[in-house]
């Protein structure tokens, strides 16, 4: 998956109780990244990923693009089964 530079477009003050990428880097658990076109995927430490800790990971729903099939509808979520 590659990181597109759309904005994000949630303010992290409206959603206190969402995760945020430096909480799954300071808990060591993976960030995953979904194509909804074709299903391709990619889990990796969240630290891995060229992001910011203040970005909310509900709010990186199409950041990125697929590199399998190029689409950008994609979904992003912590990865609770793999922690590092
Ligand atoms: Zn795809």
């Amino acid at each position: 998956m590659r990181l597109t530079l759309d904005p994000v477009t949630l303010d992290p003050a409206k959603h206190p109780t969402a995760v945020t990428v430096g909480r799954l880097v300071a808990t060591g658990y993976e960030l995953e990244v979904h194509c909804l076109k074709c299903a391709h995927y990619v889990s990796k430490p969240a630290a891995d990923w060229s992001l910011q800790p203040g970005d909310i990971v509900p709010a990186l729903d199409g950041r990125f693009r697929c590199t399998r099939c190029g689409s950008k509808e994609t979904t992003a979520r912590p990865n609770y089964y793999r922690q590092g």
